[in-house]
């Protein structure tokens, strides 16, 4: 061993640790955010490096270095291609292997208990026991979530009994744990275990779809932080440890948040399932018809406004209207016009999703409010103008008590003097429901792609001179 090493790795692993949060902290404003992920990447660079000097790491050099060479050019030719809009499915997707690892390790582990290997304590039985249900719950969840965001899978799937059979499969997983603690991890108690808490997460997660799937998705980034941190207590790496950490409590935090955001209590979201909507209700169904406007009706009315809110939603990003869209803004407030945007937490694909287009753009992070913040301006607001958003501003979320977004916190555009929707036709949104706000009477459709139609409106701004 090189001298001094024993010093050196846990120095690093040390210093890793602090750069983990270091770079946590940068991540909360999106001022910071960039340096905050190049921290916290070369805090996972050195955390890399110094397991090679290990002193448990022995022999398997070269396996450790193709692993890495290869998962690495996966990860960077797929981060380079991926497209905004599918971004949470990578998510899903990260999430299910750091989770799918974390279950690796404690399978690893607790097998060479049963080879007489390795020892373990009672209390480091237990933790890689609880670290393998939580680290496996998330890798098969992330997968059901991934192959739904992807489109490969219903969005929800119900049956009879199905909380009563999630909770039968959870109770065995727990009793397969508990007998692997009495009588120690044998291969069959060991692929028992692993199977049922593969199927638990399965289980959970098929009847959650829709509008709750930001949730699951936190949810899952949560547990396999975790998971992960319990694996660094196995294996005694205080890196590991520390990092697991960050993630489960930064995730537990998001999920919170989005809970808070959708009005629903975790508990609600895992096991009530989105679409229970009151049956009994008589519901309000959209009535009248859509009614449209042209490109050119809808700039005159933006130009002689006094105060517009513009809204974006997935749409904005799947056109990539941005750009187009705060080229109209800044014309809009060369004429006086005051312009704010909306945001709802969870519009888009992806918590924050939004912000960050609009950063991109250039826009002003004083012109950007949350939900909270700006849903008392709409009755004052002369244009509301929706761009590709959908379920975030469907008023059924707040009449409707037998619609599945009921009790949604929305966007209030339905209540602005005028509502503007720009979308390319009659689809739905993330959930598939049909939106009350397009049948209102204070609201006109303006179809197309949104990139396209910004630039209509930029035209028929400058052409009023
Ligand atoms: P929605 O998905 O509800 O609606 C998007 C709308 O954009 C569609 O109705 C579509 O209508 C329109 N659209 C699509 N492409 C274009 C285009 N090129 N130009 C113009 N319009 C377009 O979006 P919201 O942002 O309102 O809501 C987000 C939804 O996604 C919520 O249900 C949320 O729960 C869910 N979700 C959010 C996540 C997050 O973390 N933020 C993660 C996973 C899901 P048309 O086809 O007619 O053009």
């Amino acid at each position: 061993m090189i001298p001094g090493l024993d010093f050196i790795v846990p120095a690093a692993y040390f210093a890793a640790a602090v750069l983990f949060i270091y770079g946590l902290k940068g991540m909360s404003s999106p001022v910071t955010a960039r340096a905050g992920m190049i921290w916290a990447g070369v805090a996972m660079l050195l955390a890399i490096v110094v397991t090679f000097f290990h002193p448990k790491v022995e022999g398997n050099y070269i396996l450790m270095i193709v692993a890495l060479v290869s998962a690495s050019a996966v990860a960077w030719w797929w981060a380079r291609i991926v497209a905004m809009t599918d971004m949470p499915q990578m998510i899903a997707l990260y999430n299910g292997m750091g989770g799918g690892s974390a279950a690796a390790i404690a399978a690893v582990e607790l097998l060479k208990v049963h080879s007489g290997q390795a020892s373990m304590v009672p209390t480091t039985l237990l933790i890689a026991a609880f670290g393998a249900i939580i680290g496996s719950i998330a890798f098969s969840g992330s997968m059901i979530a991934f192959a739904k965001l992807q489109g490969w899978m219903r969005k929800t799937w119900r049956f009879p009994g199905q909380q009563l059979l999630n909770l039968v499969v959870f109770a065995a997983t727990l009793v397969l744990g508990v007998w692997i603690f009495i009588d120690g991890p044998t291969p069959t108690l060991l692929l028992l275990f692993f199977a049922f808490a593969l199927l638990s997460g399965i289980l959970v997660t098929i009847p959650i779809g829709g509008a709750d799937m930001p949730v699951v998705i936190s949810l899952y980034n949560a547990l396999t932080g975790i998971a992960v941190g319990f694996k660094g207590y196995v294996l005694e790496i205080p890196a590991l440890m520390i990092a697991g950490i960050v993630v489960g409590a930064a995730g537990t935090v998001l999920t919170q948040l989005m809970a808070k955001a959708m009005n629903r209590p975790l508990t609600n979201v895992l096991f009530s399932g989105f679409g229970k909507a009151d049956e009994d209700s008589a519901g309000v169904s959209a009535s009248g018809e859509m009614k449209s406007i042209d490109g050119t009706d809808a700039a005159i009315q933006m130009a002689y406004a006094d105060k517009v809110i513009i809204v974006p939603g997935y749409g904005m990003a799947v056109a990539q209207a941005q750009h187009k869209i705060w080229e109209l803004t800044e014309l809009l407030r060369e004429r006086g016009v005051k312009v704010s945007f909306a945001i709802h937490p969870v519009a888009g694909r992806m918590p924050g999703h939004m912000n960050v287009l609009l950063a991109e753009a250039g826009v002003p992070y004083d012109m950007i409010f949350d939900l909270e913040d700006i849903n008392a301006q709409f009755p004052s607001t002369d244009v509301a103008l929706v761009i590709g958003a959908n379920d975030v501003v469907n008023p059924a979320a707040r009449k409707d008590t037998s619609s599945p977004i009921y009790g949604m916190p929305i966007l209030d555009v339905d209540k602005a003097k005028n509502c503007i929707v720009i979308k390319r036709g009659q689809g739905t949104g993330f959930s598939g429901i049909e939106n009350l706000l397009f049948f209102e009477d204070n609201t006109r459709m303006l179809y197309g792609d949104a990139q396209k139609v910004a630039q209509t409106l930029i035209s028929g701004v400058k052409a009023l001179g």
